[in-house]
């Protein structure tokens, strides 16, 4: 069998902040060439049945999947974890406190928008909630577009939603040592999500993949709908030089938002480990 190379490993279903059902991004994504998939949804694996199931109907492999919110040196990272048991009572616990606060932050990101003239954001944003235990700065984006306020999500993004907006609430969300650990614990395999995305100083960036590493990750992502082609050479420089596999995945949200498609992204560059290689006995 020739080896696998059109891998997405990373996207998101109604069960958190995209707009595809999973059954629907199978499709997609099989329609699209993609011979080993993965859904990732925000702190959630409830739609990982779903996913497998439907992966298998589309003639795909299939890995488990999750993205969980982590807080590192007071900035979100992202871990995605794959490859894990869906099944073990750590993680699903693990993940179900990482996405408590969800609520409570967004109604403090309602009270921040109320006071610049912006009202009912908070019962705005739910009505493009599926997932009620998942309400992201995204349900928010998408409310403030539908209201005429801007004309793109990223330009809430940019106006309402990052650091020093009004919409903005810092939150703490898992450690790096527990999100890993639940993976890891769960058999699966730790990746850290499109590393371009950060504001790290080049010391901060060191120490998250050293102390990432340390904890018992395994693997970054190199060809991401977040990284530009440049950012491909140096992120397939760092997991050589930290002796991390390679992970390949589109964070594909909506047809409409997103601007990478599934399983359209160039494949890894040649000498890197795939993340798929080491997770072959994890491929349902
Ligand atoms: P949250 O977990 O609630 O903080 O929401 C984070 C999500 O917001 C990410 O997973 C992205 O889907 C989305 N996001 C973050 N920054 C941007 C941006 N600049 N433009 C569009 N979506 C973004
Ligand atoms: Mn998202
Ligand atoms: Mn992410
Ligand atoms: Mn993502």
């Amino acid at each position: 069998m020739n080896p696998i190379q059109n891998a997405d490993l990373h996207c998101h279903s109604t069960v958190s902040d995209g707009t595809l059902a999973p059954e629907d991004l199978a499709a997609r994504a099989s329609a699209n060439g993609v011979e080993l998939w993965a859904l990732t949804d925000h702190d959630e694996i409830s739609g990982q049945h779903r996913a497998a199931v439907a992966a298998k109907a589309c003639g795909m492999r299939y890995l488990t999947g999750t993205e969980i919110s982590v807080t590192f040196v007071n900035q979100t990272v992202h871990i995605v974890g794959l490859g894990f048991d869906p099944d073990d009572s750590n993680l699903i616990e693990g993940l179900r406190k990482t996405r408590g606060g969800r609520e409570e932050r967004a109604k403090e990101m309602a009270a921040g928008l109320a006071k610049v003239g912006i009202k009912g954001a908070f019962e705005g944003a739910l009505t493009f909630v599926s997932n009620p235990e998942l309400i992201s700065r995204t349900h928010f984006a998408r409310f403030l577009v539908e209201s005429g306020v801007c004309k793109e999500t990223n330009e809430v993004f940019r106006k309402y939603l990052t650091d020093g907006k009004p919409g903005f609430v810092p939150h703490r969300w898992a450690s790096l040592k527990d999100a890993v650990g639940w993976v890891n614990g769960a058999g699966g395999m730790a990746v850290i999500a499109h590393p371009a995305r950060y504001k790290f100083t080049p010391t901060q960036e060191f120490a998250l993949f050293s102390e990432f590493k340390a904890h018992g990750g395994k693997g970054v992502e190199v060809v991401t709908g977040s990284h530009t082609t440049a950012e491909y050479g140096i992120y397939a420089e760092m997991a050589r030089e930290f002796g991390l596999a390679a992970s390949r995945g589109s964070d594909f949200h909506s047809p409409t938002e997103s601007h990478t498609e599934l399983g359209t992204l160039p494949f890894l560059p040649a000498n890197l480990t795939p993340v798929w290689e080491l997770l072959a006995s994890r491929i349902q």
